[in-house]
């Protein structure tokens, strides 16, 4: 029987010891921020904030935010150096540029003791899946700049785990063959795909001794997981993880993502990023690094705008026996349109067309864009689906789902559909026909391509 805990007296405390441990984190982290961050050190001067003043993580309120922009606004060239870099070159050990979704990589540096914090969250979330020493994990997931495949690997030697490290996996039927696996970890794209290849090499994914699934990279639609853990025969859980250092993990109960709190420090905040919102209610992920007295940290980050949007669960303690909050799975805002005065994410899109009998026509691959059309408050939706035999397909059945599926319970969406300011048309697509097969890098499932 595997252990529940990777960190239990951390896993466990109660709330006001875990409070205090965030606070005592905090003050220091700040301290250490003044002290060895060049951006960090003229922000407070600049906005006349003692960081001496900074004692709980409410105190977070008071002072700015900063975001991508601001990280790009003081690296070079627009700046001599990299202002966010918080150790001397000498103590970097290595060194990541995050894409963004406008603008020049961003540079985070990395101590080895951010990666030991890291792979320790990396860490936590798989025990807390069920993982443990004797599990053979696939990591399906980049490798290179991405620190999320190379966190986990890392994360796999405190637990005992092996890993095969794979990353596009283009043979998934030799990896099975030759070596076991017990767990895979990929995008719900990629795991889509691995048991479509599986199958057509003649092994069945419900059979091939996978008795779970890790799923990251980015946000998905419940009914997208749902799907994955039928064809595969066995559970899904989620990850939540960035350079920067969100990293949350759900655990086995499937109650929400855990955060971390004595490692990383989320809030939650209004759209105008002015205040706090109360638990229960969406808004921004706000995040501040925690690093313990004498610790060092290469690019540390206060009142970070992730520009991920979600929801604080609870902060209770949950079933499984942690107290560390849950959130819901993100989402990122630069996949959130608004259209006949509705707001959708392309996980609503997702949504749509996951519904269950959908699948028994499509691969689940789909792109869709948003067109304007006639009146400039009027809006088209241009799903495309891949198809798995293009003779078969129940066309009439799956727009009526997709539609069905996509308003959901949002009464906007249905407002805007049934005053035609929102209208959908559909692409039954042979499979490979799809933009974002021809497309390099992440696959971008919802374009806005009004003018
Ligand atoms: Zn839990």
């Amino acid at each position: 029987m595997p252990s529940r805990f990777y960190h239990e007296a951390v896993e466990t405390k109660d709330r006001d010891a875990l409070d205090a441990i965030i606070d005592e984190r905090l003050k220091y982290t700040v301290a250490y921020a003044y002290e060895h961050s060049p951006f960090y050190r003229s922000w407070f001067d600049r906005n006349r904030i003692d960081p001496a003043g900074v004692k709980t993580h409410e105190d977070l309120l008071s002072l700015p935010i900063v975001s991508g922009r601001t990280i790009r606004a003081n690296q070079p060239p627009e700046t001599g150096d990299f202002l966010f870099r918080s150790v001397g070159w000498e103590e970097v050990f290595t060194v990541h540029e995050t894409s963004g979704t406008s603008g020049p990589p961003k540079a985070f540096f990395l101590t080895w003791q951010d990666w030991e914090r890291y792979a320790e969250k990396y860490a936590r979330a798989f025990v807390s899946q069920g993982f443990g020493r004797g599990d053979r994990v696939v990591i399906c997931t980049t490798y290179g700049k991405n620190v999320g495949a190379n966190t986990m690997t890392l994360a796999a030697r405190g637990i005992g785990m092996t890993v095969i490290p794979e990353g596009t996996c283009r043979s998934p039927d030799r990896v099975m063959a030759r070596y076991h696996p017990t767990a895979i970890v990929g995008s719900v794209f990629k795991l889509l795909t691995l048991a479509r290849t599986l199958s057509r090499a003649g092994i069945q994914p419900t059979g091939s001794g996978v008795s779970r699934l890790v799923a990251g990279g980015e946000p998905f639609a419940s009914e997208s997981r749902a799907y994955l853990e039928e064809i595969w025969g066995c559970p899904v859980h989620n990850t939540y993880g960035s350079t920067e250092g969100t990293m949350c993990g759900e655990c086995d109960r499937h109650l929400g993502l855990h955060v971390p709190e004595d490692l990383v420090h989320l809030d939650i905040y209004d759209p105008s990023l002015r205040s706090f919102v109360p638990d229960g209610e969406c808004g921004r992920i706000v995040l501040s690094t925690l690093i313990g007295e004498g610790e060092r940290c290469g690019t540390l980050l206060l009142n970070y705008d992730t520009e991920d949007s979600s929801t604080v669960i609870s902060r209770e303690r949950c079933p499984c026996g942690r107290t560390h909050l849950r959130i819901m799975n993100p989402t990122r805002d630069a996949e959130s349109v608004q259209a006949g005065g509705a707001y959708f994410n392309r996980v609503d899109v997702e949504r749509g067309v996951f519904q269950r009998e959908n699948m028994e026509y499509l691969t689940g691959e789909y792109e869709s864009f948003l067109y304007s059309c006639g009146r400039k408050d009027e809006a088209v939706l241009q799903v495309s689906m891949e198809v798995l035999d293009p003779a078969t397909t129940d066309r009439e059945g799956i727009r009526d789902r997709f539609i069905r599926g996509f308003l959901g319970k949002n009464p906007f969406l249905g407002k805007a559909h049934d005053g035609g300011s929102l209208t959908f048309a559909f692409r039954f697509a042979e499979p490979g026909s799809l933009e974002i097969s021809r497309s390099e890098g992440r696959p971008r499932r919802l374009v806005d391509r009004r003018g």
